[in-house]
């Protein structure tokens, strides 16, 4: 894929996908176009990243600590001025529409919705008034409120069981659960998830990305997951975006990018050779540099 400084990156094909719908071929869904996003007027973090989310797609943005991935789907969705954070270069179109300009509330309705890191579930509340509020921008009544709620339980039978407890109880799987059954309740066509494994027992992390699969196929719900787990996000995504410092650095399948080397080496510490000599450091070094 051509880059905003010229330069081709590699972009990885598959052979089948591993997670999300077959995909539609029409326009993406989300299109971000050689964004650059700059913190306090000097900070410059994003330089130039581009991607896009097919209609049923399950796209993973993976990076480590500090990559950019928040700082992305919070251009999105357009919360980066709280953050003193702006977008000062490119586009980003959901649904063929420009998303500058436009509040948060409006991008729900329009059907883009952010699951924020850390959950961010109102403790006070119980589960099913937390489910609720996830419905506050919608017209069409209580009765399809309350039909959607019943879907939702059906996706989150942990969610039925703990409908009544205050959330602030409930365990940090029930919470991300809660977190993400709140954003269905908006009946969104994209929802962007940041770091969906945080803090989670493997086990835990497992359950949500397999309802995630099961969401996608089900209710055709597309998602854009910000993972720092990346062999837990390529096993569920379709497709992957890999930031390092701020750009992209690869994209493509996701089971490509999982049989990818450097993947495995950089990111799931997967190196062919087992053990690492001081030899394979520079070579890491080396191609490190080529990445970057
Ligand atoms: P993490 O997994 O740790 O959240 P990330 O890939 O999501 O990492 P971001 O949170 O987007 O990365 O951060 C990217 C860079 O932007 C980091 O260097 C971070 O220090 C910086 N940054 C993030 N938020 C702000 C802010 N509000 N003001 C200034 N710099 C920020």
């Amino acid at each position: 894929m051509a880059q905003a400084d010229g330069s081709v990156r590699p972009a990885l094909t598959g052979t089948a996908d591993a997670g999300g719908l077959p995909l539609a071929g029409g326009p993406p869904l989300l299109s971000v176009s050689n964004i650059e996003v700059v913190y306090d007027r000097v900070v410059l973090v994003l330089r130039g990243v581009s991607l896009d989310v097919e209609q049923g797609g399950i796209v993973a943005l993976l990076g480590a600590n500090g990559a950019g991935k928040t700082t992305t789907l919070r251009a999105i969705s357009n919360l980066l001025e709280a953050e003193r954070g702006r977008v000062t270069k490119g586009r980003i179109e959901f649904r063929g529409e420009a998303v500058a300009g436009r509040s948060t509330a409006d991008l729900v309705r329009l059907g883009c919705i952010q699951v924020m890191e850390g959950r961010h579930c109102f403790g006070h509340l119980t589960i099913e008034e937390n489910l609720l509020t996830g419905a506050y921008t919608r017209r069409d009544g209580r009765a399809a409120i309350r039909g959607d709620l019943e879907r939702m339980y059906a996706c989150f039978p942990r969610l039925r069981a703990r409908r009544s407890s205050l959330a602030g109880y409930t365990s940090g799987g029930e919470q991300q659960m809660c977190a993400i059954g709140r954003a269905l309740m908006s009946r969104p066509q994209l929802i962007l998830l940041d770091e969906p494994s945080m803090g989670l027992a493997p086990q835990v992390m497992e359950e949500i990305f397999e309802i995630i699969r099961q969401l996608n196929r089900e209710q055709g719900v597309s998602f854009l997951l910000a993972e720092q787990n990346t062999a837990l996000a390529l096993r569920h995504a379709s497709h992957g975006y890999v930031l390092e410092n701020g750009r992209v650095v690869m994209d493509g399948a996701a089971d490509a990018l999982l049989a990818n080397d450097d993947v495995r080496q950089f990111y799931l510490g997967m190196g062919d050779g087992g053990r690492q000599s001081f030899r394979d450091l520079k070579s890491y070094k080396r191609r490190k540099r080529w990445l970057a």
